[in-house]
């Protein structure tokens, strides 16, 4: 790619995203607290998942301040169903120290200092906020380059594409307009440049596109896929009066830490073998597969007896289960049960 072609490529980029970028919340009137919020939802997250999310979000925490004073159990509140907590608590830990701070950090280097910003999210908030020149490298953006230079060498893992395509999204960066280059080029791989049938007819790369050239976009990048691993666990459904019983994870905890799901029959000798599940919840996390089988038990005084070694267990009152955070596929799992009129009283 030299300098005329780089700068054509740039130009088709700007012309396309401006006739006609989605209009997300995040882009109306936007500002520094709206880029790192829409940023931290958006990992791993798709956008039609996190819009409802934004919108609540910003209306009850507006700003860094608020955010900051927020108590744990409202800010996990409203993050439940999204997935992936450890953004929430980051966040709020970032809100604190930025409200601290005498100014706001302005360097992909100063950011990353702060919980949660690791150099893509970092790279997205200083070239989106303040203009800096620096090329955001996600999967979109290792999309589009490795199908515009038909890169067909395989590739391990994100990390090992993300450390081979920085240099060339650093090459290929418009300094003059980091901001749009960056929100246009990840606005082409979610619409545009998409993972399988990418619509290349309306691509503003598509006379220069090697890959399209060739007929072999769909297959790019080469990203060797990991084994899917199976996981089986074993839930409890055990109910009492008006209460369910409920398991709240541990605060110290590396996943879901605070909140609540049905209770696992990992740590306690409830014998199942000869019982028939319930109801079995079936999904995927990553390259995990994951089965969950739930067991309707009845309290008796050996349950009783168990129940008191597990710390963590909490009987739950039926008109509580709403406003406590429940883990997303937990809560829609609840919820069905319930209105199945599986809670007998
Ligand atoms: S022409 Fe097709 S494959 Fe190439 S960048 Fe555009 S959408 Fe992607």
């Amino acid at each position: 790619m030299d300098i005329h072609q780089k700068n054509q490529l740039n130009k088709l980029l700007i012309i396309w995203y401006s006739n006609g970028y989605r209009k997300l919340p995040w882009r109306t009137n936007p500002s520094l607290y709206k880029t790192v919020i829409s940023e931290f939802m958006l990992q791993q997250t798709q956008v039609k998942t996190v819009l409802p999310y934004f919108e609540k979000w910003i209306k009850t925490f507006p700003d860094f301040h608020t955010l900051a004073k927020a108590s744990d159990e409202s800010i996990l509140k409203h993050w439940e169903g999204l997935g992936y907590y450890s953004r929430a608590r980051n966040l709020h830990k970032l809100a604190k120290v930025l409200s601290s701070l005498p100014s706001i950090p302005k360097t992909p280097e100063e950011w990353q200092k702060l919980s949660g910003v690791g150099p893509y999210t970092a790279a997205a908030i200083c070239s989106i906020a303040f203009s800096f020149p620096i090329a955001v490298v996600d999967g979109n953006v290792i999309r589009i380059l490795s199908r515009l230079f038909a890169y067909d060498k395989p590739l391990k893992n994100n990390a090992d594409a993300v450390k081979i395509f920085t240099p060339l999204a650093t090459k290929f960066l418009n300094t003059t307009d980091p901001n749009t280059h960056n929100q246009a080029m990840m606005e082409l791989g979610a619409t545009t440049c998409l993972k399988h049938s990418p619509l290349c007819t309306v691509c503003p790369f598509v006379t220069f596109c090697k890959a399209a050239g060739k007929g072999i976009q769909g297959s790019l990048p080469r990203l060797i896929r990991k084994k899917t691993t199976q996981l089986t666990l074993n839930r409890l459904w055990i109910q009492k009066d008006d209460c369910l019983l409920l398991e709240q994870i541990p605060t110290n905890a590396a996943r879901l830490a605070n909140l609540y799901e049905l209770p696992s029959n990992a740590n306690t000798q409830i014998p199942l073998t000869n019982i028939t599940p319930t109801a079995t919840l079936k999904r995927a996390i990553s390259n995990q597969s994951i089965q969950e089988n739930l067991y309707q038990i009845p309290l008796s005084p050996s349950i009783k007896t168990i129940m008191h070694k597990q710390p963590h267990w909490q009987w739950i009152p039926l008109s509580q289960i709403e406003s406590i955070a429940l883990s997303g596929p937990h809560r829609k799992w609840i919820n069905r049960l319930l209105k199945q009129g599986l809670f007998t009283s």
